[in-house]
């Protein structure tokens, strides 16, 4: 038998303390939320509303991820907010729980429900002020997307159910907070572009990793084809929902920061694991290189491959890696300069 608990407790100033028992033994610690990150401020702590994304606050000690065969009988999670409890808990969990612990939404607060599709729920938050149903439409679509492309691997008769929290923006800056393999949670607006593109990509690793529950896709020197992959889907899927063709951006950034930065970023994605500890580089290969080299490489087709029982390792060996573009002249617009924008906040 082997048990862990986690109790958090919402301070009235909005901070949380955190106690670990693993065990019988207990560790002490606390959080925090609301800090910048890359796609909003990470987690938000208010009256009306808790959320985050599980490792902000869930602490992990390092053999959960390190022990492949990890098996935990019982983790019971405690959330205690003026006073109230709000208890999570799960049995029998492998490596891919913790992962889906560590990445999901928790959200505590007034939402209201609806289910567009079977085994998916929408949770608005109930002052989210743009149309909802376009907003449900849209995910309501990129989830048919993804069923016809992996299965139908939610159901609500299963008890398998895929949460998407909506929240409205928090003094005008959008939320992230979590998004595994049963939930997401973030700040979204239906005629956003970006946050449609956001979306789908985090539906796909939600349905990739229940999928497939392949933890080498998820660290290099194979991490450039998951997510390349996932932006590969995300950019037909957003391109099918909205007629936005976003390879054209994508080919065009690809061009213009080899023009620009040269060497810096001729980059061979076998060699992933060298380029860890360089943010603009792995930022380049992910998502801007990668799913070049699966469009080049007839893009569903690995996944098609992967199906069939194909190790990473073999699809990434028979990719053809090299992918040449013409040379870049044209006059730089307000995507290119977000775009530079990026690499330099990764420190080009
Ligand atoms: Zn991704």
């Amino acid at each position: 038998m082997f048990f862990v608990k986690y109790e958090v407790r919402v301070n009235a100033d909005f901070s949380m303390d955190i106690k670990f028992f693993l065990d019988g033994l207990a560790y002490e610690g606390s959080a925090s939320l609301g800090y910048p990150g890359k796609h909003g401020i990470q987690g938000i702590c208010r009256e009306d509303l808790l959320c985050f994304e599980g490792a902000k606050v869930l602490f992990q000690p390092d053999f959960f991820y390190l022990d492949e065969d990890i098996h935990i009988d019982f983790i019971d999670i405690d959330i205690i907010k003026n006073g109230e409890h709000f208890k999570y808990s799960l049995k029998n969990a492998d490596w891919f729980t913790l992962h889906d612990l560590r990445k999901r939404c928790f959200a505590i607060g007034e939402f209201d429900i609806y289910c567009p599709d079977d085994g998916l729920n929408v949770l608005f938050e109930k002052k989210y002020p743009a149309a909802r149903e376009k907003m449900c439409d849209k995910i309501k679509y990129l989830y048919g997307y993804y069923k016809n492309l992996f299965g139908n691997i939610y159901s609500k008769g299963n008890g398998n159910i895929y949460a998407v929290y909506v929240f409205d923006r928090y003094n005008g800056k959008n939320i992230f907070a979590g998004a595994g393999m049963s939930s997401q949670g973030s700040t979204f607006f239906p005629d956003e572009q970006r946050d449609i593109e956001l979306l789908s990509h985090r539906m796909f690793h939600a349905f990739f990793d229940s999928a497939f529950k392949n933890k080498y896709l998820l660290i290099p020197p194979y991490l450039w084809l998951y997510e390349g992959l996932a932006v590969y889907c995300e950019t037909e899927s957003v391109r099918e929902l909205t007629g936005k063709n976003g390879w054209e951006a994508l080919e065009r950034r690809y061009r213009y920061a080899l023009n620009k930065y040269g060497d810096k970023l001729k980059l061979d994605p076998m060699l992933e694991r060298k380029y860890i500890s360089c943010g603009y580089k792995m930022e380049f290969l992910h998502y801007t290189q990668a799913p070049l080299i699966i469009k080049e490489n007839g893009g569903m087709e690995i996944i098609e491959l992967l199906k069939k029982g194909f190790s990473p390792e073999d699809i990434a060996r028979n990719l053809k890696t090299d992918i040449i573009f013409e040379e870049f002249d044209e006059a730089l617009d307000e995507d290119l300069r977000y775009f530079d924008y990026i690499l330099k906040t990764w420190g080009i």
